[in-house]
Parts: structure tokens; C-alpha cells; sequence
């Protein structure tokens, strides 16, 4: 594929986000590894929630971007669209359910999420997606895929079962809405797909001209994958949270967009999380701790500049990174140490449009206060009944007993 480089040569380095500055602005850096946070501030574009999408374009929007639950970055979810109409969410982790609320996303758009693994910062948003999307306009099965494990409830099979049985309360609770289509299929039930977690290019889905392949990552623990998604010749890979591996080398390689992790050094992470500076008492193991999570788990700066550089998508993306002043800057320098082309540092909001001849980067405007958008209508007369017989139906006769009446309080004294 022929690759288009943005603005090479401009030195103007392609959407370097920082969080700590107003929305959709982003610090200008040089293409050149010697000044990379020097140069121009302009603005991302705007990008307004409910944008058609070219029938030839997909688009790709951060929901999550962090592994610590931040008010600018919640834990990680990616949702794919595509020109065709289909849509895919990529984890999903805390907080990103106001993201897709902000974003004008209804369940109906979001019944596909494709785990890299079963760590809580990409999957416990999964409670809100499953509880509340049959309320509102998925009657039909979350489609949940992710890896095996190495022993079956380890899985994502045991998962998804656990999953439904923890939210038991409130799936009954809600049963007296109709939640179900009369064809069959309701919106409490989970279908997990499990796919082996050493297989390499192994097929997770392939319907209506798309293909999602997945890959071992590196990460913890057996049992972490990365996913590659190809339509209408784009594609794109989301590594999940792996350290740098050459399964991604490889299935990465001259990809659309790679979206990969990316961690800031020991030091820098015992700091933050730990509020310990170097000298103080309980330093050595702050920092000890930081170092084991690392080596075990994730991508250091360099490391990723490397993998762009072995891999040259036409865009790279970090992603899991914590956004700070003080953390970008640094990044970005390691990352120029390897590669020269554009990458991005994502926070949440920041949505890329992916054509043949563009990648176009741009901030969402969210509202605050937004509801829920507006649903997708199933026919009255296509839905299941509701298994319960109206509100009143699982409350007793005693708690029912007890409400006072509207009378009492709807003529003001
Ligand atoms: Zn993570
Ligand atoms: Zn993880």
C-alpha cells in the first residue's frame, strides 16, 4: 500500500496530545529527533459526535486511554467504525461508558467487544455495556471475544458466564422492560467466542468484507492478545498491553494505524503512582515494584519507537500512556530516537478518520451532561414479551404496602 505521510516535512509533528492543556490542543514537535516539543501549538480540529462517515472511511475514536482511572483519561476502550456500517469496541475498561454516551454511541452500535485480556482496566465497564444496553436498544446478545486461558475458568468463556451470573439482580430487575426479539436472541444473553491465545493470525471474526486476526501479546501472564482489523484495504492493529514482542513486528508491518501501549520509565511511574521521591524512605522498593510491573508487562518509550520502526504504519499511535507535561515531552523524544514519521499520544476524545490518500486527526467536543443518544427503534410487534408482568411484579406485598401514596404529597399543604 502506498504510504502517506502527513505533513512531512512541515515540522509540524502530527497530534502530540496533552491533556494538561484545554482540550484538543496539542503541542507542536519537530519531525526531527533533536527538538521534538519545540515549534507551533495549533489546535486539533473539532470533531462534533454524530458525523456521518464516508462509505470508503473508517474511524477510529479513543473512548480510554490510561490504565489509572483519570477525569481526561479513563481505562481503555478503542471503537472502530467503518464505512459499511459496522461497528467494533476494542476493551473496555472503567469510566469509558460516558465517553460512548458523550459520543452519541446507542448498545445497539456496541455489541461486538473484542478483550485483549482480562485485566480490570479492559474490562469493568463491561457491568454498565451489559446491564444497561437491553434497556435501551440492544435486544440481541453482547458478543464478547477474547482469549483462552490456560485452564478454562481462566478464559473468557468462564468470563462472560460470570459475568451474566454477578449481574443476575439486575438483570431481573430489568426484565419487566421487553429485553428480547420474538426470533430469538435477548440482551441478557452473552455469546463469548474464545480464541486461542498462542495462536498467530488466528480468525476472531470475518463477516461482510471484514477480518479481525489476533496474536499472542506478552503480558503478565499467558493469556493476552493483540487484534488486527482489515476492511475495504485499511487496517489496523491494537496491541492490548503486551511488552515488545516480535508477533507484533511482524502482523503489524506496514499497517494503516498501530496502536500499541506504551509506558513511561520506572522512575517516572514509581514517582507518580507512588508520591515517593528518590532518597525517601521506601524509595528502592517503589521503584523495584515499577520495574518488575514493566518488565513483565509493558512497552517502554524506546521500545515503541523501535516497533514503529520495524512496523512504519502510516500512523502510530500510544496509547495507555499517562499524559502529562512532564511525561510527553520525554516520550516523545525516545519514540524520535527510532522513528521520524507520525505518531500521536491519544487521550480520550481523539478520533482519527482513515482514508486511502488521509489520516485525519481531531478532537472530540463532548458535552458534560450529555444522556443517552438516541436509540436504534425495534418494532413493538418484533419484541419478545418482558418475563415479568409490569414494574410492581418483584416487589412484595409489604415493601409495596409501605410506598406513600401520591396523594399525600402531590396536593402541596
Ligand atoms: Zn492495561
Ligand atoms: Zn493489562
Amino acid at each position: 500500500m502506498k504510504k502517506v505521510h502527513l505533513q512531512k516535512g512541515k515540522k509540524i509533528m502530527v497530534g502530540l496530545i496533552v491533556g494538561m492543556l484545554t482540550l484538543g490542543i496539542f503541542l507542536g514537535g519537530c519531525t526531527t529527533p533533536s527538538a521534538p516539543t519545540s515549534g507551533p501549538t495549533p489546535k486539533l480540529e473539532a470533531f462534533t459526535p454524530g458525523e456521518a462517515l464516508a462509505s470508503d472511511q473508517m474511524r477510529i475514536s479513543f473512548m480510554g486511554t490510561s490504565f489509572l482511572p483519570r477525569i481526561a483519561q479513563q481505562c481503555n476502550s478503542v471503537f472502530v467504525e467503518l464505512g459499511n456500517g459496522d461497528s467494533f469496541v476494542f476493551d473496555f475498561g472503567s469510566g469509558v461508558s460516558s465517553k460512548y454516551v458523550a459520543m452519541g454511541i446507542p448498545p445497539s452500535r456496541m455489541d461486538k467487544v473484542f478483550l485483549t485480556h482480562l485485566h480490570g482496566d479492559h474490562v469493568s465497564d463491561l457491568i454498565t455495556l451489559y446491564c444497561f444496553g437491553p434497556s435501551q436498544d440492544r435486544k440481541t446478545p453482547l458478543y464478547l471475544y477474547g482469549p483462552t486461558g490456560d485452564t478454562p475458568d481462566e478464559g473468557t468463556v468462564a468470563f462472560a458466564a460470570n459475568l451474566k451470573s454477578l449481574m443476575k439482580w439486575h438483570e431481573e430487575a430489568f426484565s419487566f422492560l421487553p429485553t428480547g426479539l420474538k426470533t430469538g436472541g435477548d440482551g441478557y444473553d452473552i455469546v463469548a467466542k474464545e480464541l486461542p491465545y498462542m495462536t498467530v493470525g488466528g480468525v476472531a471474526y470475518e463477516a461482510n468484507g471484514v477480518k479481525i486476526t489476533h496474536f499472542p501479546a506478552v503480558h503478565d501472564r499467558n493469556g493476552s492478545i493483540s487484534y488486527k482489523l482489515e476492511w475495504n484495504g485499511l487496517s489496523m492493529v491494537f496491541s492490548g498491553d503486551t511488552r515488545p514482542n516480535n508477533y507484533m513486528v511482524e502482523q503489524a508491518k506496514g499497517v494503516d494505524v498501530l496502536i500499541h501501549e506504551m509506558v513511561v520509565p520506572p522512575d517516572v511511574w514509581a514517582m507518580k503512582n507512588s508520591g515517593i521521591k528518590p532518597g525517601e524512605p521506601n524509595w528502592q522498593q517503589a521503584l523495584s515494584a515499577a520495574t518488575a510491573v514493566q518488565n513483565s508487562s509493558h512497552t517502554p518509550q524506546k521500545a515503541l519507537g523501535y516497533i514503529f520502526s520495524q512496523t512504519t504504519p502510516r500512523l502510530g499511535v500510544a496509547t495507555h500512556f499517562q499524559v502529562n507535561e512532564d511525561t510527553t515531552g520525554p516520550a516523545l523524544n525516545d519514540i524520535r530516537s527510532w522513528y521520524k514519521d507520525p505518531v500521536a499520544i491519544a487521550i480520550d476524545g481523539l478520533v482519527i478518520n482513515v482514508s486511502k490518500s488521509e489520516i485525519r486527526q481531531r478532537m472530540a467536543v463532548l458535552d458534560d451532561y450529555s444522556w443517552y443518544p438516541k436509540p436504534k427503534i425495534t418494532p413493538p410487534d418484533q419484541l419478545a414479551p418482558a418475563k415479568y408482568d409490569g414494574p410492581y411484579a418483584q416487589l412484595n406485598d409489604t415493601l409495596l404496602g409501605s410506598v406513600i401514596p401520591d396523594t399525600v404529597y402531590m396536593t402541596t399543604p
